[in-house]
């Protein structure tokens, strides 16, 4: 299932692909998009409170903003993921022969 979802992800037209690295969540590592706070921020006007997030819903605790949790985040990692670009590593793609 994983490998389908990564041919879709990858057969967009898009020329960047950010994802959260999950590796070291638990241990306190840091990561180049560190997911501990892109399911708290609000990804309409910054504002991060753990509290902004119930379960499966996000509302925003500063503006009010309310949206699915998940989709709130991957709002946040697509902005994360342009303020640190040039920080980040790019991946070539495998092209078989
Ligand atoms: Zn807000």
């Amino acid at each position: 299932m994983n490998h389908n979802i990564a041919n879709w992800i990858v057969s967009k037209p898009y020329d960047v692909i950010a994802l959260e690295d999950l590796t070291n969540i638990r241990n306190g590592k840091k990561n180049e998009i560190d997911p501990r706070y892109t399911s708290r921020t609000c990804s309409k006007c910054g504002f991060q409170k753990k509290e902004n997030r119930n379960g499966k819903t996000f509302k925003c605790k500063s503006c009010g903003f309310q949206i699915d949790a998940d989709l709130n985040a991957s709002r946040n990692i697509a902005t994360f993921s342009r303020s640190d670009r040039s920080r980040l590593s790019v991946n070539q793609p495998i092209v078989a022969g």
